[in-house]
């Protein structure tokens, strides 16, 4: 056969693929060594690009195709051509970032056959003599029934060999899976919510639905995603669970292995072994497992038979992906599932506004769990402590002081939760609630203490640090929610009789620490638990009676304006934990603003009437989901040199930004991150086409412009970001 063009993607920062010849026949989505510069690299065989017009003479030739796996599906390179174009990344990048590792090496990949061993007739009559101890033993274990290499190798080391003797003998054979009727454990009665909600899943029309399943902390979302996952099983479809980094839980796992067969289920996240990833890649793709659990990488993994795809937790951060190919794994899953026409089920107690605001437009149905699957347990009672007037001991107000002392004494385990996530100092006047907003947006100045200066970490305004406040002239302003640090230290002074386990990324670190949290607090080892938000996730800690929040405010009135819906998503879970057995729970919140109807719709258990009071905000303010954003960040040593970067950048595209506007340059929320000064562009626009178009423009030109500035100076673009 003659020499064929081809286009070749490899796992570079370069947009646009390669054209090599090829001897071989090749085929899309084919995994191929190409030389590149003096190296070889992996690459992979797409199509659709345009060929770079050089004439043979000039291109080089793939040295090797590795075809003991099959050529990615379409299905997978649709999806990473989508994510490339979604968020402007490069195609090579995106789909290596999609790969398991070991498949983005330059070298073969031999699948594992996993096909289980069976005795032959013949197998049967022929059994070792004594003294073959390992052949014996092997023998006599496969006359029980078939087994899989991996499970012949624990009964001896040597498996490996007996078992290719046996087969070139015709001893044993290798026993095609079957597709027996599922062995489903036991499941609990649905109450009439839970089966509304499981029978609207089950009998929608065929084809794309994206679902919201809208129930409160413990209504059984988790079951209703249970059965009818058992329905999509039974049909032999796969089905695909997204959940977030912290949920990922060996209870989570361990419900799922409880109601569906052990080996139909493959787990993917970044901390497996290369070798365990690869292997569940691998039964996904070739259909072993029904189930694919696993965090937002596993949106990517292939299922040649995917029925149906669960987000749990759908509003949570960890979706998206924070460097590299930015992508957020719910929005892709929804892509995914138009792709498939199937259903797609979004869980939450507190959706995030996109999908509210997709509700409301009709994109998405929504099916509400309102009440506590568990008979008695019923939603804590929660209560705000007012501590502008209160005297403080440490940090805490004696109203939770004395709820702590009591549980103390009555045996009971307490939670003390303290908020630090994305802490950015706010000035606030505590007698009229003033707070430093931006003159030119509506988000809050951040405090630069070193500097007195406040300044918009949207648009660049840039004031000095008034001395009192401008409202009422009191001379007592100070950031918003300082001095967190030093409670737990406290609370062991306060309560020295107290058992108190502290848990946050420090003490969770090691590989067991979770087991030996978990055996302490269902030892009853424990009477206070202490931690961040770490915390507030899918844990089941079992009766927790009490739980106070101490600092909460500073979400409040944070720059980022995402602040308020991801500290009221934060509340409502820690607020979960109380009282999720037949005890009834009760939450403490330590609060200078009281009045704020974040707290007021916290007591009121209300997140439908907070949704809509952000969501009208949002819109009034232009801040999406009501617009489109993207962020063109920049980073260099000296936060001047990015900002002079993106000044020229801004000057340069200005009139190509139809219907598109550009703030900044303004430094970032964290300024400083890993030794390097960042600063951003804000681009958005109501309009989402047109905001892409813009985008789709940039990358060669700020490719142009940074080589100017030099190695050290890096650009990226981050579409819908979620972190300012
Ligand atoms: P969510 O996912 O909404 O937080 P779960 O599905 O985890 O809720 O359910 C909360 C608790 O209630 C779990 O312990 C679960 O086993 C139990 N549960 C769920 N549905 C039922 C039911 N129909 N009957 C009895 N217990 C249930
Ligand atoms: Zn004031
Ligand atoms: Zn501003």
């Amino acid at each position: 056969m003659g020499l064929q063009r081809v286009q070749v993607v490899v796992d570079l920062p370069l947009f646009g693929a390669f054209t090599y010849l090829s001897h071989f026949p090749v085929s899309p989505g084919q995994r191929v060594a190409v030389p590149f510069g003096n190296r070889q690299l992996c690459g992979v065989v797409v199509t659709g690009i345009p060929p770079e017009g050089l004439p043979d003479s000039q291109l080089k030739q793939v040295e090797q195709v590795f075809d003991s796996l099959p050529p990615l599906s379409a299905d997978f390179l649709a999806l990473a051509e989508f994510a490339a174009a979604y968020y402007h990344f490069p195609l090579g990048q995106t789909l290596f970032t999609a790969l398991p590792t070991a498949l983005r090496e330059a070298r073969d990949i031999t699948p594992p056959d996993e096909r289980p061993y069976g005795l032959t007739d013949a197998g049967l009559a022929a059994m070792p003599a004594a003294r073959q101890r390992a052949r014996l033993a092997l023998w006599q274990a496969l006359g029980d029934g078939p087994l899989t290499q991996t499970q012949a190798r624990q009964l001896t080391p040597q498996a490996g060999k007996i078992l290719a003797d046996w087969l070139a003998e015709g001893l044993v054979h290798r026993v095609e899976p079957d597709l027996q009727p599922l062995q489903l454990g036991p499941s609990p009665q649905l109450n009439a919510d839970q089966q509304a909600a499981l029978d609207a899943l089950s009998s929608g029309p065929a084809g794309f639905q994206p679902w919201l399943l809208h129930g409160i902390t413990g209504s059984g979302k988790t079951e209703v995603y249970l059965q009818r996952i058992a329905r999509c099983l039974a049909q032999r479809q796969q089905v695909l669970v997204l959940v977030p980094e912290i949920n990922l839980t060996p209870q989570l796992i361990e419900r799922f292995i409880q109601r569906f067969p052990a080996s139909s289920i493959a787990v993917q996240h970044s901390q497996l072994a290369e070798g365990e990833r690869l292997r569940n890649w691998l039964d996904a793709w070739q259909g072993r497992a029904d189930i694919i659990i696993g965090t937002r990488l596993s949106v990517f993994t292939p299922m040649p038979r995917l029925g149906m795809i669960v987000v749990d937790e759908e509003h949570d951060g960890s979706f998206k992906q924070q460097d590299g190919l930015r992508y957020h794994a719910r929005d892709l899953a929804i892509w995914r599932a138009h792709r498939a026409g199937i259903p797609i089920v979004l869980g939450s107690a507190t959706p995030s506004l996109e999908t509210v605001a997709n509700v409301e437009a009709g994109r998405y149905r929504q099916l509400k769990l309102s009440q506590r699957a568990h008979g008695a347990a019923k939603l804590p009672q929660v209560r705000l402590v007012d501590t502008r007037r209160a005297k403080l001991v440490e940090g805490l107000s004696e109203p939770v002081i004395k709820a702590l002392a009591a549980r103390l004494e009555r045996q009971e385990m307490s939670l003390v939760f303290i908020n630090r996530r994305g802490y950015a100092p706010v000035l606030a006047c505590t007698d009229c609630g003033w707070t430093s907003g931006c003159p030119r947006c509506s988000t809050r100045l951040v405090l630069h203490l070193l500097e007195r200066k406040l300044r918009c970490h949207h648009c660049g305004w840039e004031e000095n640090v008034p001395h009192a406040c401008p409202e009422c002239g009191a001379p007592d302003i100070k950031p918003l929610g300082e001095g967190t640090q030093r409670l737990e230290s406290a609370l062991g002074r306060l309560f020295p009789t107290a058992r108190i386990l502290r848990i946050d990324r420090d003490t969770t670190q090691r590989k067991q620490a979770w087991d030996d949290i978990y055996r302490k607090v269902h030892a009853g080892e424990v009477d206070m638990l202490v931690g961040t938000q770490m915390l507030a996730k899918g844990h089941d800690f079992g009766t927790l009676s009490l739980v106070t929040v101490l600092n909460a405010d500073g979400g409040l009135y944070s720059a980022d304006y995402r602040a308020s819906e991801r500290l009221f998503a934060q509340l409502t879970q820690v607020a979960g934990r109380a009282g999720r057995a037949d005890a009834p729970g009760e939450v403490l919140v330590q609060t200078q603003w009281q009045e704020h109807p974040l707290y007021q719709a916290l007591v009121a258990h209300d997140f439908d009437g907070f949704a809509a009071s952000l969501l009208q905000e949002r819109r009034q303010a232009a801040f999406p989901p009501a617009v489109y954003q993207a962020l063109l960040r920049a980073d260099a040593a000296e936060l001047a040199s990015a900002s002079a970067f993106l000044t020229q950048v801004r000057s340069q595209v200005q009139d190509m930004a139809a219907g598109v506007l550009i703030s900044g340059p303004a430094p970032a929320l964290m300024v400083r991150l890993a030794n390097r000064e960042r600063a951003q562009l804000v681009l958005e626009s109501a309009n989402r086409q047109a905001l892409h178009r813009f985008l789709d423009q940039l990358p060669p030109l700020l490719d142009a412009q940074a080589r100017q500035y030099g190695r050290g100076l890096r650009w990226s673009l981050d579409v819908d970001p979620q972190e300012m």
